[in-house]
């Protein structure tokens, strides 16, 4: 494809791109009707030996891959949390795959990289992050922009399993056999702890590091939250066996609920001691984004005495995926654990420690420009824009729950509504009736796919999740929709039991 036949074909999807969200409301279905495997059959069994034309490409993009898409930009799409999107970001993307680099160094596009320092300073304040963790900070904070939130989880779980190994072994000389002996034998018993509603990839991150992990109750009671009691008689239990508890997770809006741990509580929990040695990281991967907004601001008030702290634009800020904000207390953490330096990475900027290197500050050497369309969204929008967003959300979910509670003979709600999320499940004579009666509706409302939901279990109780932050739910007919759906589809149950 030479420039001008790129022109053509540029023209024709920036026009099926505006005519897909112009008339994404209006679509029939929010997942496809295809089955496992649809593909296969309707694509040749090799790639083309020979050139084809862009028209025949366009063609089967239409005819084979659009029906397999599930809409996750439609505004009765309510299910998992939502993947944002927006013009704005969309142009950046754009540029971003033109300018197409790998930008681990600063020398390998300076404004890749100091865009991003900027720019995350920027939504460390929108976010009312403690000073500590900007770039200017004197604790030589910063923040970073990964792919996935699973990503920060397990870089920050390796920053913090070497911090400590470093700490706990610093009485022994620096490249001596005993030291090398301790942090074997000490490698042996860390353990990682999250809440039993923190998200899986916490405990994903300890798997891959070979670590123990282990959970800190969150009960009913308290609103699924991990309380600092909790969390201190399961540090007192493991260190009475003899292991050492070196990282925790907190969440600020946990996937199946929206909980807030209560971070005050953690704090005290742990003595300033102890949080020398247990890193505390705070994922928000969703609900952070309403720390935008001033009423939510007093959360992050704890965070200066925590280590580190995530959240994903493309969850609810309208940046488009992938876009993970991490950010340290120390950057030197990150660097000390991740910095590898062979003689094809080095250059006269780096060795003269005068700029950041972000691949440094990652698992993976290169990285795409992701700050970008940060940049453009923030700029698009600017701070009163996306306020407006998150608060459409909320608003929405709260009229979603008033609308459950004036049927409180189908449905009752089960936790929120909280960060546009209710969680809410059918009436029954007992639990297990209810779960059956719950997941059945489920079922039927996803089978017919008009709309899309995701369930959670909460200590054995079945609950409908109901997400309205994403960034087409923009009307309140959008979950009257979804509420209507729900309620035919919850009286045809009940009508088949009878
Ligand atoms: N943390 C929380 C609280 C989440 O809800 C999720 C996903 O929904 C994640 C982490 C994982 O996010 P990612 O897909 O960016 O790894």
């Amino acid at each position: 494809m030479d420039s001008s036949e790129f022109r053509t074909a540029a023209r024709e999807v920036v026009e099926d791109i505006t005519n897909y969200y112009d008339t994404i409301a209006s679509q029939p279905k929010v997942l496809p009707s295809v089955t496992p495997g649809y593909l296969r059959p309707l694509l040749p069994a090799s790639a083309p030996e020979d050139p084809e034309p862009w028209q025949d490409i366009h063609a089967d993009l239409q005819s084979h891959i659009v029906p397999g898409i599930t809409h996750w930009q439609s505004p009765s799409f309510h299910a998992f949390f939502p993947c944002s999107s927006s013009y704005p970001a969309m142009l950046a993307e754009l540029y971003s795959n033109a300018f197409n680099g790998a930008h681990f160094n600063w020398i390998c596009s300076p404004a890749v990289t100091e865009l991003e320092t900027i720019v995350l300073d920027w939504l460390a304040r929108l976010l009312a992050l403690p000073e500590c963790y900007l770039s200017t900070a004197p604790t030589r904070g910063g923040g970073v922009l990964h792919g996935s939130a699973s990503e920060a989880i397990l870089t920050v779980m390796v920053a913090a399993r070497d911090k400590f190994l470093r700490n706990a072994t610093a009485h022994l000389p620096v490249g001596s056999d005993e030291r090398e002996e301790e942090t074997w034998r000490l490698r042996s018993k860390l353990v990682a702890l999250g809440s039993e509603a923190a998200h899986s990839s916490t405990k994903k991150a300890a798997q891959i590091l070979g670590v123990r992990f282990t959970t800190v109750s969150a009960p009913a009671e308290a609103g699924y939250a991990m309380s600092g009691s909790a969390l201190a008689s399961v540090v007192a239990a493991l260190r009475a066996k003899g292991l050492e508890p070196f990282y925790l997770t907190a969440t600020l809006g946990t996937t199946d609920t929206c909980a807030i741990d209560d971070f005050p509580g953690i704090r005290d929990a742990l003595s300033p001691d102890e949080r020398d040695r247990i890193w505390v990281h705070v994922d928000a991967a969703y609900a952070g984004s309403a720390l935008m907004l001033p009423e939510n601001a007093h959360h992050t008030a704890t965070f200066a005495a925590f280590h580190s702290f995530n959240v994903n634009p493309h969850k609810w800020m309208l940046t488009n995926f992938d876009c993970s904000a991490l950010w340290v207390r120390d950057r030197a953490w990150l660097v000390e654990s991740l910095s590898i330096k062979p003689a094809y990475l080095r250059n006269e900027f780096s060795e003269a420690g005068l700029v950041t290197d972000y691949r440094d500050w990652q698992i993976p050497l290169g990285r795409r420009f992701r700050s970008l369309k940060l940049w453009f969204v923030l700029r698009a929008y600017g701070a009163s824009g996306i306020r407006a967003h998150l608060r459409r959300g909320i608003d929405l979910g709260e009229r979603f729950a008033d609308m459950v509670r004036s049927r409180d003979d189908l449905f009752e709600i089960i936790t929120g509504p909280r960060f546009a999320l209710v969680v809410f499940a059918c009436k029954g004579p007992s639990r297990e009736e209810s779960n059956k009666v719950t997941e059945a509706v489920l079922e039927g409302v996803n089978g017919e796919g008009v709309i899309y939901l995701t369930p959670t279990v909460l200590h054995g109780t079945y609950g409908i999740r109901m997400c309205t932050g994403s960034s087409q739910t923009i009307e309140e007919e959008h979950v009257k929709k979804a509420f209507d759906i729900l309620i035919a589809a919850t009286e045809k149950v009940l009508a088949e039991q009878k």
